[in-house]
């Protein structure tokens, strides 16, 4: 999803009007705010690649003060992102921003935590830590969802799979590197099983049918509907051999 102008249009029928658009739930948003020490009362937060912005509301209602630039390349999610935090009167406190998380135009020390959930990968753990650590401030946190191997034997299939996310790791490595790009770790946890299905899973999966319908003589977009099954099929076979952790990390230096 890097560079989301490529994406076709069936990509978007199928990534719009859900609840979120990558694995998570608010309990475990809570648990990993629970894990800071030492946040001021009113942190300065940067959600990267927000998208409709679940974990947004629930960062603002957990930060109690804590003000929230919610970032995304894709315009819709921001949109659909200000609507709900409206809703939820917590517009005041939520502010969303366009732009890529390759290039993020804010100064040195903007921030006490920076969260990303499920979009991490677009760079990369190691280049993501590198890359943000500027924007932190001394101590200040990232806070981050990251796809792990949660086992070591992996089959080919999945490991073809998982092809296009090179970086992808186990658990125990991802902490190596978290030291060794001169960050303390903070904890960690695997997210539930039922954070990929109830609300992003299964809802996507309650789509598929009607739009397999509506491009019966689109083989292009028949093509996107069935990998984005693959993919569901895919965790639903093999959810013990892979995951989303949510990482705790501090900047020490
Ligand atoms: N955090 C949200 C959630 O869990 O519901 C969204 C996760 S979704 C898997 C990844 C998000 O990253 C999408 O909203 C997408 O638009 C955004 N994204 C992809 N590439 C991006 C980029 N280069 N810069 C900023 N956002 C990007």
């Amino acid at each position: 999803m890097s560079n989301l102008n490529r994406l076709p249009e069936i990509f978007w029928e199928i990534h719009s009007n859900l609840p979120r658009e990558g694995p998570g739930d608010n309990a475990s948003t809570r648990k990993a705010f629970s894990m800071l020490n030492g946040l001021p009362d009113a942190p300065r937060i940067l959600d990267v690649g927000c998208g409709p912005g679940m974990q947004t509301l629930e960062l603002a209602r957990s930060s109690r003060h804590g003000q929230i630039t919610a970032l995304d390349a894709h315009q819709p999610f921001l949109e659909e992102l200000a609507r709900r935090a409206r809703e939820a009167g917590l517009d005041q406190r939520i502010s969303p921003v366009r732009a890529s998380m390759f290039a993020m135009p804010f100064p040195p020390a903007r921030f006490d935590l920076i969260w990303s959930e499920g979009a991490m990968y677009f760079l990369g753990l190691r280049e993501a830590l590198a890359a943000w650590k500027p924007l932190l401030v001394d101590e200040g946190y990232i806070v981050a969802t990251e796809p792990c191997w949660l086992k070591d034997d992996i089959s080919d299939e999945l490991k073809a799979f998982w092809g296009e996310y090179p970086a992808m790791t186990t658990v125990e490595n991802a902490i190596r590197i978290i030291h060794e790009m001169g960050y303390r770790d903070g904890g960690c946890f695997t997210l539930p099983e039922s954070a990929w299905w109830d609300d992003y899973y299964v809802p996507i999966e309650r789509k598929l049918p009607l739009l397999r319908e509506r491009h019966k003589s689109g083989p292009a977009a028949l093509k996107t509907i069935e990998e984005t099954q693959y993919e569901i099929d895919a965790y639903r076979a093999h959810s013990d051999s892979y995951g989303y952790v949510f990482f705790v990390m501090q900047r020490k230096y």
